[in-house]
C-alpha cells in the first residue's frame, strides 16, 4: 500500500522542482496544482501516480 522511503523521496524531489507544485493558503502544506492532492500523501501512497508522467 505504501511506497518505499526511497521512492517517496524519489518522488517529491521531483515535485519540489515541478511547476505545477503549489501551497495550501492557511497551512502551507505542498499540494499538487493539476490533482489537488497533498504531496505528502499523494507521494507515500504506492499506486499513486502523477498526472503529467513525471513519476
Ligand atoms: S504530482 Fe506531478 S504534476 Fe503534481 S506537483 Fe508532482 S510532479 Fe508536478
Amino acid at each position: 500500500m505504501f511506497a518505499s522511503a526511497e521512492e517517496r523521496e524519489r518522488r517529491l524531489a521531483i515535485c519540489q522542482a515541478c511547476p505545477h507544485r503549489t501551497e495550501m493558503a492557511v497551512t502551507h502544506a505542498a499540494i499538487c496544482g493539476r490533482c489537488g492532492c497533498v504531496l505528502a500523501m499523494k507521494a507515500s501512497l504506492q499506486r499513486a501516480s502523477c498526472p503529467i508522467n513525471q513519476w
